[in-house]
């Protein structure tokens, strides 16, 4: 098939599965349609808006029934919860913390809000995260191999967490890359941001990581307009967790009394009313995003250098955002899809730069990350929003 012929059939394959009658198809927008009125407004109406009230507690714990993890701690968005995530696992000032090159700029954002520097890895094709393989690998390469942990030759620096993400919902290989971890020394903390409602080895993500963030930003499976959670089975983590991310105010009743510098990161009850309503719906919309993701993977199945991501072996996936990877030889065909699809009102977006191309992650260590390179100039994400499932579900 000649190139604008490829390009042609995107398009018209796109155009087939997804509705006819409007004018823009988003790449993820949010549905309400529960209880989220009704719960908003009793906020209102009560007056319990802010950092106090029922919601944020039920939505904790509706978290904790859902994830299986044992403490959810609400928060003002995932990157606050990325934070406190780094602190609670110790890292601290100048370690080295190894992170996927190929993910959403918050993840490195949060280890450098802890002084900590981002250490990029390269990611595997078969789960788009951190290739444990080859990870090991090069930390048998540069690692030393200290009482209190691994440090990098090279920098001299403690190599003290790693935070392995699940790229579009697609779960990492949890129990290689905690392996690692063990082996390694190294802390886990995993940024489920994008995985609420994705499963590896029947266990809810988020399990693996010493703590585990979630986002509950507009874009994601649930929203709370923004919002965050911190998760981990560690009781201690947690009260912690929630006492670090509430001013660290030790409880009395009119004294102000502080022990750390602490962190106004609460959750406020009006967003949590609005997550409780989408939680109630969490099980609907991920049913509808893995019946748009079979929609898709059956229409593009004839396409010849074209292939829909799917879910890697092991896990069970939210399909957060469906993603279109062209084969290395179409790969100078993405901006042409790009350019073809917005135009027609049908919003694609590449996936995210590579983190070490950026001015403020330039000088931070990192391997070959030739893997991420390429996938860097071959995805292409497409609409994914649960109503578009709906009629399929
Ligand atoms: C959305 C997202 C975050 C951050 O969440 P916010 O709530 O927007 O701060 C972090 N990591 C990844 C991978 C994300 O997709």
């Amino acid at each position: 098939m000649k190139q604008i012929d490829v390009v042609k059939s995107v398009v018209d394959t796109l155009k087939r599965v997804l509705p006819k009658d409007k004018e823009l198809i988003s790449l993820h927008e949010p549905t309400f349609q529960g209880n989220e009125w009704n719960y908003v407004k009793e906020c209102i109406d009560t007056g319990w808006v802010s950092s106090v009230g029922k919601y944020v507690n039920q939505f904790e714990q509706m978290l904790v029934e859902y994830t299986g993890v044992k403490h959810a701690i609400a928060v003002v968005n995932g990157t606050a919860a990325l934070h406190i995530c780094l602190k609670l696992v110790g890292v601290q000032p100048n370690d080295e913390v190894l992170i996927p090159a190929l993910t959403f700029i918050a993840t490195a954002n949060a280890v450098s809000y802890c002084g900590a520097i981002p250490h990029f890895v390269d990611s595997s094709n078969d789960t788009l995260g951190i290739d444990p393989f080859k990870l090991d690998y090069y930390l048998d390469e540069i690692c030393e191999r200290r009482k209190d942990g691994s440090y990098n030759k090279i920098t001299g620096r403690r190599i003290k967490a790693m935070v392995p993400m699940h790229t579009f919902g697609h779960p990492v290989d949890l129990d290689a890359l905690f392996d690692v971890c063990i082996r390694y020394q190294i802390e886990m903390v995993e940024d489920t941001a994008e995985s609420l409602g994705s499963y590896y080895k029947g266990k809810h993500t988020g399990n693996w990581g010493k703590a585990s963030a979630l986002s509950f930003n507009g874009n994601k499976v649930v929203t709370t307009g923004g919002g965050g959670a911190i998760l981990t089975n560690d009781e201690q983590l947690g009260k912690f967790a929630k006492h670090l991310t509430t001013t660290a105010k030790k409880p009395h009743r009119w004294t102000f009394e502080h022990d750390h510098v602490g962190y106004n990161y609460r959750m406020p009850n009006i967003n949590a009313a609005l997550g409780c309503a989408q939680i109630e719906k969490l099980p609907t919309y991920v049913q509808q995003k893995r019946a748009l993701a079979d929609i898709y993977k059956e229409a593009f199945r004839d396409m010849k250098g074209i292939q829909v991501i799917a879910e890697p072996v092991n896990a069970k996936s939210n399909y957060w955002l469906n993603a279109i990877l062209l084969d290395e030889d179409r790969a100078s065909l993405r901006d042409d899809i790009l350019e073809r699809t917005n135009e027609q009102g049908i919003m694609t977006r590449p996936v995210w730069r590579l983190l070490h191309n950026f001015p403020m992650f330039a000088d931070s260590p990192k391997m070959d990350v030739s893997v991420a390179e390429s996938l860097e100039a071959r995805i292409i994400n497409i609409p994914s929003s649960p109503f578009l499932g709906a009629s399929y579900g």
